[in-house]
């Protein structure tokens, strides 16, 4: 099989853990005979410094015109001055609403190797945390009207503004249910319904779409605080949770942390077609850039769903996954993940691991 993939290394690590990625992916390449062709284009910081713009319409070009996009992460303190048109994070909402990718899937798996690693107590990890966030991606209050202004009796006050139609929601709910169906069946949908007008529509919607399209899942409805609650108390009860992009982007981090560490968490960002963008769910790490140190898993990851989910390749996706199992299993560990009698690693040499064990 031959496929372009636009690689967005980004900003602060995420040079590092793509290149780390591509040691995998170019593994996968060869074992199975399959042609992988990647380009590469700025975005984020590293795009504001070279050409002004954090999300150049170059860049957007190179996504639209390719198969797949791999992205590492964007952000830092020396952009944080910047005005809000000119931020890194800009770029990266921008690059989602261009190639319309307004479906968020973020897998928090608890890996059994890495068991200790989590901050709760083993007996509420018995039971394993397999919990798939999907996560409304191009609405809600990040897209929505936004101002700072001074209030003639107030002062200086800002304001944010969250927007859902129904179809937003309807076509986010179709992803949940399609996932749902293909593991136990079961949706937990977390809104604010108790205080939002958006949430009161959320829920009116999701469960109209999903008992006229899909009897078959069942939905429930849990509140953002208890959700963030029930997560660290008991985790096992979640399984494909669905919410809003900014519900989504907070809880999503919260699960992360259950697993053991942020460094080892992909996603999937995909719209109506088989083109994805695919991302850890973490941000630039400016505290570990250059040293050799980031966990490249997340990312390595991220690549395994693109295999699954644009390409349709299960057994190279089963692959990546069975290695990093395999690498984990025999107690190499990076920094974030380490813990005593294991072997640290850095980022290069555990992408090189786990490219030798597929
Ligand atoms: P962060 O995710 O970059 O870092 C949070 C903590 O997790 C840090 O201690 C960091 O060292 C650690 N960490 C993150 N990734 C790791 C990895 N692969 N291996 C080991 N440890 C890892 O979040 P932050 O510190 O809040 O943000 C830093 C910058 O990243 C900011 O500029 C922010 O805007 C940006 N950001 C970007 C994205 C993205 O590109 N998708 C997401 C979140 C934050």
């Amino acid at each position: 099989m031959k496929k372009q993939i636009t690689v967005l290394p980004g900003d602060g690590i995420g040079p590092e853990i793509t290149s780390a990625a591509l040691r995998v992916l170019r593994r996968i390449e060869q074992k199975f005979c399959h042609k992988f062709n990647f380009s590469f284009s700025l975005i984020g910081g590293s795009a504001v410094d070279v050409c002004g713009s954090p999300l150049p319409q170059e860049t957007i070009d190179a996504c639209l015109a390719s198969d797949s996009v791999l992205l590492g992460a964007v952000g830092g303190p020396k952009w944080d001055v910047l005005p809000p048109e000119m931020r890194p994070e800009k770029g990266l909402l921008g690059i989602r609403k261009a190639m319309n990718l307004y479906s968020n899937i973020r897998p928090a798996r608890l890996w059994k190797a890495l068991s200790g690693a989590s901050p709760l107590k083993a007996e509420l990890l018995e039971h394993g945390v397999e919990i798939t966030v999907v996560r409304e991606l191009t609405g809600g209050i990040y897209f929505g009207k936004r101002e700072t202004l001074e209030d003639p009796t107030l002062g200086p006050t800002a304001r944010d503004t969250e927007q859902y139609s129904a179809f937003e929601i309807e076509r986010i709910t179709r992803i949940a249910c399609e996932l749902a169906r293909k593991r136990t069946g079961r949706i937990i949908s977390v809104d604010k319904a108790n205080v939002l007008d958006t949430s009161r529509l959320w829920r009116k919607t999701v469960h109209a779409y999903a008992a006229a399209n899909y009897p078959d899942v069942s939905v429930t409805d849990m509140l953002v605080d208890n959700a963030a609650m029930q997560i660290v108390k008991n985790p096992a009860q979640f399984d494909v949770l669905l919410t809003s992009n900014l519900f989504g982007d907070i809880l999503s981090d919260e699960a992360a942390q259950v697993t053991g560490s942020i460094g080892m968490l992909p996603s999937s960002s995909l719209g109506d077609g088989t083109r994805g963008l695919y991302e850890p769910i973490h941000g630039s790490a400016p505290d570990l850039a250059g040293t050799d140190t980031a966990n490249p898993i997340a990312t390595v990851l991220s690549c395994a769903m693109m295999l699954r989910d644009s390409f349709s390749l299960s057994e190279e996706a089963a692959a990546v996954e069975h290695a990093v199992d395999a690498v984990l299993e025999e107690g190499y560990r990076t920094a974030d993940i380490f813990s005593a009698g294991m072997k640290r690693i850095g980022c290069m040499q555990m992408a090189e691991l786990i490219a030798e064990r597929i």
